[in-house]
């Protein structure tokens, strides 16, 4: 479909449908670069992916599913035979601890099975907002967004949100765009935060939502409104 130049584009909520499907254009394979099988394991890869990269979540999950896959083989382990799978990942004890724990929890409360619901992936431990909507969308299909580093960033600087908490930006973001929208927005804002929208240095010259950007439009006027650098 043919878009329309940015000037004829007046409303908020026009300006919110072209930044998703700017987005959607930049960004069409954007998704999780975690692996797994099956809701327990994208479960234990989200855990360990705390101050972590995808990438090395992946190396350490290839050999730890092969050897503990399932809950229930997790939950017969203590924290110090988990160790060594993960020695490689930081803040290796606690997460440790962290799954040795949930695991218990999902045998015994759970029957074995990962709930496939926010109140009880929370009261998992080391399972908290953000990872239990990443769990509840990639996992199971349903409609969640989590609010990392890079969708609060980036979603307060498009003027999406305002909010000073992930939970607010979270709560304007789906006031904002329906349900179906939530997964891929979320991939797609961390993409567009990783690649462009970066903490220190956004590259606005190069960035294709910098027309319908407010930080960008305020930066803009700000240096209209200053008028030429005085001699
Ligand atoms: S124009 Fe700049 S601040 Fe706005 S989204 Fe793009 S890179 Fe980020």
């Amino acid at each position: 479909m043919k878009q329309r130049p940015m000037e004829q584009i007046v409303t908020e909520a026009e300006r919110h449908r072209r930044i998703f499907v700017l987005l959607e254009s930049a960004y069409p394979q954007a998704g999780t670069g975690l692996r797994y099988d099956n809701p327990f394991q994208l479960f234990v890869a989200v855990l360990l992916s705390a101050q972590t990269t995808d990438k090395q979540v992946n190396r350490i999950t290839a050999p730890l599913f092969a050897a503990v896959p399932t809950a229930r083989a997790m939950a017969g382990l203590e924290p110090e035979e988990l160790e060594p799978y993960l020695k490689s990942c930081g803040l290796f004890r606690n997460k440790s601890r962290y799954l040795v724990a949930a695991s218990r929890m999902i045998v015994e409360d759970f029957g074995g099975v990962l709930p496939d619901n926010f109140a009880d992936l929370t009261s998992l431990p080391g399972i908290g907002r953000k990872s239990a909507n990443v769990i509840l969308s990639a996992a199971f299909g349903k409609p969640a967004l989590a609010v990392d580093t890079h969708v609060f960033r980036v979603a307060r600087r498009l003027g999406l949100a305002g909010a000073d908490s992930p939970a607010g930006v979270e709560d304007e973001l789906k006031e904002k765009f329906p349900p179906h929208e939530w997964g891929p927005l979320h991939h797609r804002l961390i993409a567009h935060g990783r690649a462009v929208c970066q903490a220190r240095r956004p590259q606005c010259a190069r960035c294709v939502l910098k027309d319908c950007c407010a930080e960008r439009r305020a930066a803009v006027a700000m240096a209209d409104r200053s008028g030429p650098p005085q001699e």
